[in-house]
C-alpha cells in the first residue's frame, strides 16, 4: 500500500507533540501515513514548502512562527482561515493546488464544550492576547455566541485592530490590560499570550473573575501554568489547559487529509501519561 506524508513546519519544533498524535490517529483509523517534524529555517518556509511538495508529501501542518506565511503561500483558503490571516493546515492536491484551513479555533471550542462541557453561549468571555493564536480562536468563538468578548493585549493597538477585524460576526472589544479596569467581570477568560512560556502572567484585577469563572491557558505543560496557578489562586472554579486544543485540532487536520475523524480521547489520555 502506498504511504503518504505529511509534516508539521515550525521553528523550533523539536518539542513538538504533532508526529506522536498523528501516529495515534493513523493506528487507530487504519491509515497509511507518514508525519514527521520539519525544522525550517527563519525565512526558508517558502522553499522548505515547494521541496516538501515537490517529493509529494500530501499536506502539513504549521506552527510558530510561520502561520501568517503560511497563509500567504497557499491559493485558496477556508473562510475562517481568510479571516484569521493565519494558516496552521495545508491540504497539498494534484496540479500544485494549495488549500489553506485554520483548525486552531474548532480544536479550542470543542475541548472546551465538548471534552469540558464548558458554556459559552450568553456568557462573558475575556481573551488574552493578540498574536497568532488569538487570531485563529476568536472568529470560532465568536460563533458559539458569548454575550461579550473583551480581548486585552500587551500592545493595546493590536487588540483594538483584531476587534475591529471580528466586529460583524458578535459584540466584541479590544485595548490594553487597563480596559479591564472599566469592564465587569467574566466567566471564562482564555490565555492565548505567550506570557506563560516567561513564567509570567499577564497584568489582570483578581476580580476579573465572575464567582464560578472558568480559565483556560493554550499553553501546556507538564506543571500548571503560571496563568492557571494565578486563576486557582483567585477563585477560579475550573483551570484547564492546552493540551486538549492541541490534540483536537490535529483531529480537525486529520480529517480534512484523510476524510476520517480519529477519537481523541484516548490520545489526549496517552500524553496525559494516563
Ligand atoms: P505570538 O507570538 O503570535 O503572540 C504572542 C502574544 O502574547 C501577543 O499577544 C503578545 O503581546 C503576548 N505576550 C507575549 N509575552 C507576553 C507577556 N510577558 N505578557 C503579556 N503578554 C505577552 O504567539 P502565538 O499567538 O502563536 O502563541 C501564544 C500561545 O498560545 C503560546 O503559548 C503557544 O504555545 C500557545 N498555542 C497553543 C496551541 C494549542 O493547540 N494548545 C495552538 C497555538 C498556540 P504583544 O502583542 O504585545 O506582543
Amino acid at each position: 500500500m502506498p504511504v503518504d506524508r505529511y509534516g508539521v513546519m515550525g521553528n523550533p519544533i523539536a518539542h513538538s507533540k504533532s508526529p506522536r498524535i498523528h501516529a495515534a490517529f493513523a493506528e487507530q483509523t487504519g491509515q497509511a501515513l507518514t508525519y514527521e517534524a520539519i525544522l525550517v529555517p527563519l525565512g526558508g518556509f517558502q522553499d522548505a514548502l515547494e521541496s516538501f511538495a515537490a517529493e509529494g508529501g500530501r499536506g502539513l501542518n504549521i506552527t510558530v512562527p510561520f502561520k501568517q506565511e503560511a497563509w500567504e503561500a497557499v491559493d485558496s483558503r477556508s473562510p475562517r482561515a481568510e479571516r484569521a490571516r493565519a494558516v496552521n493546515t495545508i491540504v497539498l492536491g494534484g496540479e500544485g493546488r494549495r488549500y489553506g484551513d485554520n483548525t486552531d479555533g474548532v480544536g479550542l471550542v470543542r475541548d472546551l464544550t465538548v471534552n469540558h462541557g464548558a458554556a459559552v453561549a450568553g456568557r462573558r468571555l475575556l481573551l488574552l492576547g493578540a498574536g497568532g493564536a488569538a487570531r485563529g480562536v476568536l472568529g470560532p468563538l465568536l460563533e458559539e455566541k458569548p454575550a461579550a468578548l473583551v480581548i486585552a493585549n500587551r500592545t493595546a493597538r493590536r487588540a483594538e485592530e483584531l476587534a475591529a477585524d471580528h466586529s460583524d460576526l458578535g459584540p466584541v472589544s479590544g485595548g490594553g490590560f487597563d480596559v479591564l479596569a472599566e469592564e465587569e467581570c467574566f466567566d471564562l477568560v482564555i490565555n492565548a499570550t505567550a506570557a506563560s512560556l516567561q513564567g509570567q502572567v499577564p497584568p489582570l484585577p483578581g476580580r476579573c473573575l465572575a464567582p464560578g469563572a472558568w480559565c483556560y491557558d493554550l499553553m501546556y505543560a507538564a506543571e500548571p501554568t503560571a496563568f492557571l496557578t494565578w486563576a486557582a489562586a483567585h477563585g477560579a472554579e475550573r483551570v484547564i489547559d492546552g493540551l486538549g486544543m492541541l490534540v483536537e485540532q490535529a483531529a480537525e487536520s486529520f480529517a480534512l487529509w484523510r476524510g476520517v475523524r480519529p477519537d481523541t480521547a484516548p490520545v489526549i489520555r496517552m500524553l496525559r501519561g494516563g
